[in-house]
């Protein structure tokens, strides 16, 4: 078998919700599942969270999977429903549901329901993307409070700079005037607001990234925080081609070796969901992206093919065919291949590919 294999470890979840209620020891922690554990597996990483106060998906599929799999929690629908069908799912099965916008407001007041839903209601502070306006969150709320299929109402808002210099003060401000007399749970602070922003904890906190110990700020690493990698992205050397200075390596020669250069092959490549462009987007591409071979530290070579990618052995001589590479995990932090690449450890850890066979430990 080809011998990539991300490795996803329920234990390190665990260590990193701790580090959450360590952060937010006042605050209920909804753990954000969506895009498939940010692509961890599901219920993988409802196994690894099963200690947490709910849950955060986007699709009611999603939900739907949770519940089967026996998960009792709070689950939210980040972007709330799509179908007036959908809302008798989220009825009989318990759900919570955003309300961001008036078509899903009248969709909800117009529904004949069995039992009234849980609702978050959400407040655009400044990111533009989802939520009522501060000066119609009031009537938006009044609404909601006179609509009988309504259990019960959350304050929710997004914050779009918890994660840099700007910080929330502003968005922050915003949602309190908007929000003054309300009496109601509110629900404010994702993984950057946990770490950085104490007195935007409130009631619920809804942290992911971190909880796959990786980073959601640029300037400060996940260890740094305390947060341990949750999956390992391991492979091996396939093949090995001893080079001489001026040759070059893969696609489009991006690599050009400056003196003779052992050069392993790893079996790993863009169609796994390692990003094509790691480490050539830095300004001397000749550094390549970080990666361990046999425990070493060493960097990628060259551009990433769909299968197979190149690293540099010059100074692993023991390495050989069949030495283990890590991509990301406990050597190599994620976030440091993401800055490699120009992007965040989001969105490498999500993009890993179906074809990458998964293995649970605990
Ligand atoms: C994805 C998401 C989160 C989690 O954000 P992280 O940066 O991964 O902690 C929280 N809240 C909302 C509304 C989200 O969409």
């Amino acid at each position: 078998m080809r011998p990539i294999l991300a490795t996803v470890s329920l234990n390190a979840l665990r260590h990193n919700l701790a580090v959450v209620r360590k952060y937010a020891p006042r605050s209920k922690a909804m753990a954000v599942v969506k895009a498939n554990g940010y692509g961890h597996g599901l219920i993988n990483v409802a196994h690894g969270l099963s200690a947490a106060d709910g849950f955060a998906v986007l699709g009611i599929n999603e939900a739907v999977d949770l519940r089967d799999a026996g998960f009792q929690q709070s689950i939210l629908l980040l972007e709330g429903v799509f179908s007036a069908q959908e809302l008798s799912v989220v009825s009989s099965l318990g759900l919570n549901i955003v309300i961001h916008s008036q078509q899903q407001l009248t969709m909800l007041e117009a529904a004949a329901l069995n039992k009234p839903v849980h609702v978050h209601l959400k407040m655009n502070s400044g990111m533009n993307r989802l939520g009522f306006q501060p000066e119609a969150f009031a009537h938006a709320y009044e609404r909601l409070k006179a609509c009988k299929n309504v259990a019960d109402i959350t304050l929710m808002t997004h914050f779009a700079t918890a994660d840099d210099a700007t910080g929330i003060e502003q968005p922050f401000n915003l949602f309190k005037t908007a929000t003054q007399g309300l009496n109601l749970p509110i629900s404010l602070a994702n993984s950057a607001t946990i770490l950085r922003h104490p007195q935007a904890h409130a009631d619920w906190v809804r942290p992911g990234i971190m909880l796959y110990g990786a980073s959601p700020v640029g300037d400060a690493t996940a260890a740094s925080y305390g947060l341990t990698p949750v999956m390992q992205l391991t492979s091996e050397i396939i093949g090995v081609q001893e080079i001489k200075a001026g040759a070059t390596v893969g696609y489009g020669n991006r690599f050009t070796a400056t003196k003779p250069t052992r050069v392993g092959i790893v079996a790993c490549g863009y169609a796994d969901g390692y990003p094509r462009h790691a480490g050539l987007v830095n300004s001397d591409p000749a550094s390549g992206a970080p990666i361990a071979v046999a425990g070493k530290l060493t960097n990628t070579l060259g551009r990433v093919s769909m299968d197979m990618l190149f690293c540099d052995l010059s100074d692993i001589p023991e390495a050989n065919i069949g030495s283990p590479v890590e991509l990301w995990g406990k050597q190599v932090p994620v976030d440091a291949v993401a800055a490699a690449s120009d992007t965040v450890g989001y969105e490498l850890l999500c993009a890993v590919a179906p074809r990458v066979p998964m293995k649970v430990i605990d």
